[in-house]
């Protein structure tokens, strides 16, 4: 079958990356709650194919040439481009063949000399089942960071939603990460255990966090997507979402019992009702003054508006 192109899904952090996809789907996607993969399995790319691409990008980075052999998908990213960074594709880019992998890296620094980066998208699963010198020769080959979903740090959440791993997996996989001197940045999901599971479910994230110590977290909100097992659940009134300010205690509660060495946290993807981010601990007190400011008042005009909230 021909590898299909996915669509654009990226951190925040990437948006002057050239995205280029080496797989498509994810190769777990099974997480009640994940819209764009529940269902979408996993498709790898051809070596080949990739390397054409790549081609493709070098030619025209070097002298402006654009060739019809190419999807025009491949200029119009690279007109956007910073020339440094690359975001391989897709919800798990680190499962793709390790020696192939790596084969693609040093083609890519081959290619463009000048590159700074690759990031990649992974799951705790791809991570334990690599040794740490492959993920030290990755590493190498300028793969500068590794985006983990660790959506919860609650065991029974962990079950409920599908992740496939356990607490302590999730902490050991950030720790290879770590140890092969890859920045690790991870997500959680504010509202994941609905109103009941709120308070475990926030205490839990925090502990697990502090636990894995990244370089960065970004906390997402839950969003409700048809046709994921969650979605069907919050109709048959089997779940409860949380309120918008019941998510902001939520992240209070990350806030208030961090305990990062130094950690660049922040709400500002567009899922959440409200932006805040900072260095912890360094801005730990400003942090959680804007958050118990907005939850004394409870001001609903300072929120984002439901509309305008995706994932
Ligand atoms: S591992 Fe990540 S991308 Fe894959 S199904 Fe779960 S949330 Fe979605």
């Amino acid at each position: 079958m021909s590898f299909r192109r996915p669509e654009i899904i990226r951190p925040p952090s990437e948006r002057s990356s050239y995205f280029l996809p080496i797989t498509s789907g994810c190769s777990h996607h099974r997480c009640t709650f994940c819209n764009y993969y529940y269902g979408s399995k996993l498709g790898i790319r051809e070596v080949h194919d990739v390397k054409n691409e790549i081609d493709a990008l070098a030619l025209y980075n070097k002298y402006g040439i654009q060739t019809p052999a190419n999807p025009e998908i491949v200029y119009a990213i690279a007109k956007q481009w910073d020339g440094r960074r690359i975001f391989l594709q897709d919800g798990d880019a680190l499962v793709y063949p390790s020696e192939k992998l790596l084969e693609i890296l040093q083609y890519l620094n081959e290619k463009l000399p000048d590159l700074d980066r690759i990031a990649a998208y992974t799951t705790p699963q791809d991570v334990l089942q690599r040794d740490i010198d492959e993920l030290k020769n990755l590493k190498k080959a300028k793969l500068g960071i590794l985006y983990m979903g660790v959506e919860s740090g609650d065991e029974e959440v962990l079950l409920k939603v599908g992740k496939g791993v356990s607490y302590h997996e999730i902490v050991e996989a950030g720790a290879k990460i770590k140890e092969a001197g890859i920045i690790l940045s991870v997500t959680v999901i504010l509202g994941l255990d609905g109103i009941k599971g709120r308070q475990k479910h926030s205490s839990e994230t925090a502990r697990i966090l502090n636990d894995i110590d990244p370089n960065y977290v970004g906390a997402l909100t839950l969003v409700l997507v048809p046709g994921t097992p969650l979605y069907e659940k919050a109709i048959t009134g089997e779940f409860h979402p949380v309120s918008p300010f019941h998510s902001l205690e939520e992240l209070k509660t990350l806030v208030e019992n961090s305990n990062f060495t130094d950690c660049f946290f922040s709400s500002m993807h567009a899922s959440n009702y409200f932006s805040i981010r900072g260095r912890l601990p360094y801005d730990r007190e400003r942090v959680l003054k804007q958050l118990e400011d907005i939850l004394s008042t409870k001001d609903p005009t300072l929120l984002r508006p439901e509309f305008l909230r995706v994932l």
